[in-house]
């Protein structure tokens, strides 16, 4: 089943304590889409500059990437710059230039118009609306990601999408934010209130929880001894989640939950490496071996 994404695809610079890495391949929409990929066809919307070059648009042709729906445009690509702390749970911003994505008018290629999984990834609110009307049918799962910048400056053209998004995939702080609650059974409430039916909230290396009507599922995040960087880890994560929902087509209890640990799997590779390095050599046995992994986890007897 095609998954449509749409969201940044961007050069990064990034700084952890591992190490340094100047303008790599990176956006939302590019982790997404590799990490789904490994389940499913994804059908890319995005925009880049002149600096994206034939080397880096085979990053997604190798896969089962559909890029009809990355305009080209004069001028930089998005470029992000950030740097974490010690501990790898804080970062700074140090530079976010939009470039060709400050005149984004995203356009649905006719064959990304029947797409029944959409991801929108974190960007304007409008833009996330802008693409969801042009999807002919209703699709069977919309997921949305946003952010603090557009929960605050946007609130109304954010709760306009949210109206038409069935899961909500956000962090524990932008829940909060969002809901203006603090305990996240009540923030998940207050939610469900703005149209999402379900609420998956994605706390670093605390995991993920899935709150729905059926009850509360968590997953924990793969212990890892020394992950490098954390970049994109929520977005591979979205893009496990929703690449393996589209494989199963259906979202029954048991779905959703192997899609939570897909996701925490995807998430887990990503930070291992900078950038996308972990994801770029990433193989289904790999995946499906960290998967078994989680099992031994979080199995117990009573
Ligand atoms: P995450 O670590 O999940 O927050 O995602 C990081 C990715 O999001 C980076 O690769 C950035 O290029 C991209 N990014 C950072 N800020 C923004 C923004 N304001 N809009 C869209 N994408 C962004």
């Amino acid at each position: 089943m095609a998954l449509l994404v749409v969201g940044s695809v961007a050069f990064d610079s990034l700084e952890s304590p591992f190490g340094k890495v100047e303008r790599t391949i990176g956006g939302a929409a590019t982790y997404f889409s590799v990490a789904a990929s490994f389940f499913t066809h994804v059908n890319l919307v995005a925009v880049v500059g002149e600096d994206f070059t034939e080397e880096h648009a085979r990053i997604f042709e190798r896969r089962r990437i559909d890029t009809r729906g990355l305009e080209r445009v004069p001028g930089n690509s998005f470029f992000w710059a950030g740097r974490y702390s010690v501990n790898l749970n804080d970062r700074v911003t140090l530079a976010t230039e939009l470039n060709v994505f400050a005149d984004f008018d995203p356009k649905l290629p006719e064959e990304y118009r029947d797409s029944r999984y959409v991801f929108l990834a974190n960007i304007a609110p409008t833009l996330q609306r802008a693409v969801l009307t042009q999807v002919r049918r209703k699709p069977r799962v919309v997921a949305l990601d946003t952010m603090n910048y557009w929960i605050e400056r946007t609130p109304d053209e954010l709760r306009q999408v949210l109206r038409h998004t069935d899961v909500l995939l956000i962090n524990d702080s932008e829940t909060r934010q969002l809901s203006n609650e603090h305990n996240l059974l009540r923030c998940a409430r207050h939610i469900f209130k703005m149209g999402p039916k379900s609420l998956v909230i994605k706390r670093g290396e605390h995991g993920a929880t899935l709150v729905d009507n059926k009850g509360v599922f968590c997953v924990p995040a793969f212990p890892l001894e020394e992950p490098h960087d954390p970049t994109g880890a929520g977005d591979s994560f979205a893009g496990g989640f929703m690449g393996y929902l589209a494989s199963a087509g259906n979202t029954s209890d048991a779905v959703l939950r192997r899609a939570m640990v897909y996701g925490s799997v995807l998430g887990s590779f990503a930070v291992e490496r900078f950038g996308l390095d972990r994801l770029r050599t990433l193989t289904n046995r790999e995946i499906q071996a960290r998967a078994r992994h989680f099992l031994k986890l979080t199995q117990f007897t009573l």
